[in-house]
């Protein structure tokens, strides 16, 4: 597929397994990556590589980091998974210090974000019958177009994407599909009385690093407290210090009244997400009415917990605020007419590249690959730059040179 890469046999022969015998839904680079340690990876071949997708922001505290590391191998040897048929000795705990770090009263503990927003949705339709009165089966979620919430039926029911909803239906019924960083668009949604809840990611990751206007998520978190609507956060990638606060959310002091986790919450070891809420939203929910059976199991809480700590401890929402402003100034200071647009908020960047010669961002990503630095195009022509925020200066100003000598190089 490329040749001027050192693509060697190992290589190949793995890719050639993954083609035979794995489903055909990705379609990755041609890197087969075998160890990681911080911000790089190496692959089988031993070529290293700074990772600037961090697995979508799930790695945010690097690769193998050895405080979360170590939580997992100390409680892998004590006990995994009890379901929760019963009580296990981790799980307060941990409902006791994510609640409080994030300020509510309450969470769910759940393992994929799909699972998480799928939780959220639930939790605020049974929140609309029972204390906001929507007749039965008439409520209605608000999601954004060119969201991305995950994969299940019901989220792929609120998608804009054709790749993603294309010959998947029938669809779930029930939401309301408006522009992102439109606040006319909301107020006119939220004049339907069956509007339950606003979901809305606070950056659109998948669909490019797009931030909205400064002001957007108070204004919309303000009108639909205004009109009785819960304000739905999926921070699952924007999350957990990537945009250079604990949460995206936080640049405009804006609490959601319902908060989904994921990804980065287990530093990318182990699959935990997290849906989090006050009391008059999250007990609607009885005993037997939701759940799942790895929800909550004693190593991601031990995982999670430990994955919260060092983002806290190493400052790392601090440094990505830091070195994001100077990955941006120095992504504007590559004279190139294929970069038409460099965009993001802390280390949560993305760039748009222009055709060139034939050339396009799948082949800017192939070539920065062979230069040591793995991103992966999204929609075409964005490159999502999206490091470990355990990055430093030097790596970032590293990595910039990468970045502009592969562009420089079409
Ligand atoms: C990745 C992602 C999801 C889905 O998480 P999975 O763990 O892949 O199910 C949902 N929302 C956002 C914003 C995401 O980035």
């Amino acid at each position: 597929m490329i040749t001027d890469m050192h693509t060697l046999t190992k290589s190949q022969y793995l890719i050639d397994l993954e083609d035979k015998y794995g489903a055909h839904n990705y379609h990755p680079l041609p890197v087969v990556l075998e160890r990681g340690d911080g911000v790089f990876v190496w692959d089988v071949e031993g070529k290293k590589y700074y990772d600037f997708l961090a697995a979508y922001s799930a790695v945010n505290q690097g690769h193998n980091h050895p405080k979360i590391t170590a939580a997992l191998i100390e409680q892998v040897q004590k006990l995994a998974l009890t379901s929760r048929a019963f009580y296990n000795n981790v799980l307060g705990e941990y409902e006791k210090f994510i609640t409080e770090f994030f300020g509510y009263d309450k969470v769910l503990p759940m393992n994929t974000g799909a699972e998480g927003v799928e939780t959220a949705m639930k939790l605020a339709r049974r929140w609309g019958y029972e204390k906001k009165k929507v007749a039965e089966n008439a409520a209605k979620i608000i999601v954004c177009e060119n969201n991305f919430h995950g994969r299940t039926i019901s989220i792929i029911s609120a998608s804009t994407d054709p790749d993603s909803y294309g010959n998947f239906g029938p669809f779930t019924p029930g939401y309301i599909k408006i522009p992102y960083n439109d606040t006319s668009a909301l107020a006119e949604a939220l004049k339907d009385k069956n509007v339950v809840g606003f979901l809305v990611e606070p950056i659109q990751g998948e669909a490019g690093v797009v931030v909205p206007d400064e002001g957007y998520l108070r204004a919309c978190a303000e009108m639909c407290k205004a009109a009785n609507v819960l304000f739905i956060a999926d921070e699952i990638q924007s999350g957990i210090a990537r945009t250079g606060k604990m949460l995206a959310c936080d640049h405009e002091n804006v609490k959601a009244d319902i908060l989904i986790l994921g990804k980065a919450l287990s530093g990318g070891l182990y699959p935990v997400s997290a849906v989090l809420a006050n009391d008059e939203i999250m007990l609607c929910i009885k005993p037997g009415q939701h759940g799942s059976t790895y929800g909550g199991n004693p190593l991601a809480c031990k995982v999670a917990i430990a994955a919260l700590n060092v983002v806290v401890d190493e400052k790392m929402a601090e440094n990505s605020e830091i070195l994001g402003e100077l990955l941006r100034k120095e992504l504007r200071a590559i004279k190139s007419d294929m970069i038409t647009l460099v965009r993001g908020k802390g280390l949560f960047n993305a760039i748009v590249i222009k055709e060139k010669n034939g050339k396009t961002a799948w082949d800017v990503c192939i070539k920065m690959a062979e230069n040591g630095l793995l991103a992966k195009p999204t929609h075409g022509d964005i490159i999502r730059f999206a490091p470990p925020l355990v990055i430093t200066k030097e790596q970032i100003l590293d990595c910039a040179r990468i970045i502009r000598e592969t562009i420089l190089s079409f």
